[in-house]
């Protein structure tokens, strides 16, 4: 099984310098796209690979470069930017890529750059991966020093400024449009769309955001093709991925598996359950996403299957809920953090999360009423989608939303006999 993304993270995570990922073959596809082949070209080889964002969205990455304008009469300067802002709970994917091979993100975000022909790229990383920064900002200067960034990279013509920019630390940061509000000095709110940031991004300017794990895929298609790219699948959504695993199993943790691997396959990666320990459901992308029941486990973890049954993909990095772990609070620590990292923007999401907060502390702790549940499934309502200015709020949503109805009788336990049963 192929596992290019992370071919050269070694299990002590220390990552090659630069004459080791060259002689692994790094920055052989950022010869072959500045010295053969036209943006243009790459944006196809891309779009044909039919890679989809690795941030959670899943939009078809080469379409979104399309959207960009291009030529002689397109403004100017152009920007990438690399969203590296990880910060969902049981999200830490990214993590692993820029500790243990940086060289290869920068590859990918200067071959990418060039394909949407920007002039700037910015790699905006979450300020507390205080080793990926370290890590990221000896690589940048590497590849400074050998001419793979700069005035004219490897003689084509072609010149890229890179920065690292590391967060205020909100998760608001990591929202593609909040994100460029930071980027610009402003507070982290999120910003209207239409206009879109890829004709009207950072400064006014074209700007494509990519996830870590995206822009880690480009050079591998550049290198091997579209084609190659399509058969490291085992279902209709292409490449590898990332899958992460948290929770009550053996060996929490980040695995490169096939698109389309089970969730009891992923779960068998991370050694499987631990001692004692049964699995109930799984948020199977991050702590935005609705509870997959057990009996789901033979479904392949990729963007159409889990949107089948109603959930999502995600970041593919899943959170394990065992037999004898309290769901409701589960969902508390969840709301919890999304309460909190709520920018305050619009009143549903800054008045609700807290109150959602509040009402499954009550009941979490025997202080529950029944009435509370129908206050709950109001709030999963009345915050869902396109009723708040950005996707925060209906993502907390989604997780209460199908725990209310998965664990109903867990939360009437708790009301009936006014304490937690797994205290
Ligand atoms: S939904 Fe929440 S995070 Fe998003 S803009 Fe509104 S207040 Fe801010």
């Amino acid at each position: 099984m192929e596992t290019p993304l992370t071919g050269n993270i070694r299990p002590d995570r220390e990552p090659p310098d630069l004459p080791e990922y060259e002689r692994a073959g790094g920055y052989r596809a950022l010869r072959k796209a500045l010295l053969s082949m036209t943006p243009w070209k790459v944006v196809e080889e891309v779009r044909s690979s039919m890679l989809r964002g690795r941030g959670g969205a899943g939009f078809p990455t080469g379409m979104k470069w399309t959207f960009v304008p291009k030529g002689p009469d397109a403004p100017r300067p152009k920007y990438l930017v690399c969203n590296a802002d990880e910060m969902e709970p049981g999200t830490f994917k990214d993590r692993l890529l820029m500790e243990g091979d940086p060289h290869q993100l920068i590859e990918g975000m200067i071959v990418s750059a060039y394909a949407i022909e920007a002039d700037v790229a910015w790699l905006f990383l979450r300020v507390e991966y205080a080793l990926s920064a370290g890590r990221l900002a000896k690589a940048i200067a590497e590849a400074y020093g050998k001419g793979y960034l700069g005035k004219d990279i490897l003689g084509s013509g072609y010149s890229l400024e890179l920065y690292l920019h590391t967060s205020a630390g909100r998760y608001m940061c990591g929202e593609e449009s909040g994100l460029l509000n930071s980027l610009e000095g402003k507070r982290a709110t999120p910003r209207a769309k239409p206009p879109f940031p890829a004709v009207c991004g950072l400064w006014g300017k074209p700007t494509v955001i990519n996830n870590v794990e995206t822009l880690c895929n480009v050079p591998h298609i550049v290198n091997r093709g579209a084609d190659w790219f399509k058969g490291l699948s085992r279902t209709g959504d292409s490449g590898t991925k990332l899958y992460g695993v948290s929770g009550r199993v053996r060996r929490p943790g980040i695995s490169e598996l096939p698109m389309g691997t089970t969730i009891r396959e992923i779960l068998e990666s991370a050694g499987g359950m631990q001692e004692g320990y049964r699995l109930r459901a799984v948020i199977p992308g991050g702590a935005s996403t609705e509870f997959v029941p057990a009996e789901h486990q033979d479904m392949p973890m990729d963007f159409d299957s889990l949107q089948a049954v109603g959930s999502r993909m995600g970041t593919g990095t899943m959170i394990v809920l065992d037999d004898r772990t309290c769901p409701v609070a589960m969902l508390r620590n969840l709301e919890q953090f999304f309460a909190r990292e709520s920018c305050g923007w619009c009143t549903p999401c800054r008045d609700g999360l807290p109150w959602v907060e509040k009402l499954l502390d009550a009941v979490e702790v025997g202080r529950g009423e029944p009435e509370d549940l129908e206050l709950l499934a109001m709030h999963a309502k009345f915050l869902g989608p396109g009723l708040t200015f950005c996707a925060l709020a209906p993502g907390a949503m989604e997780p209460l939303r199908s725990g209310l109805s998965l664990f109903r009788d867990d939360f009437l336990r708790h009301i009936r006999e006014k304490r937690c049963p797994w205290r």
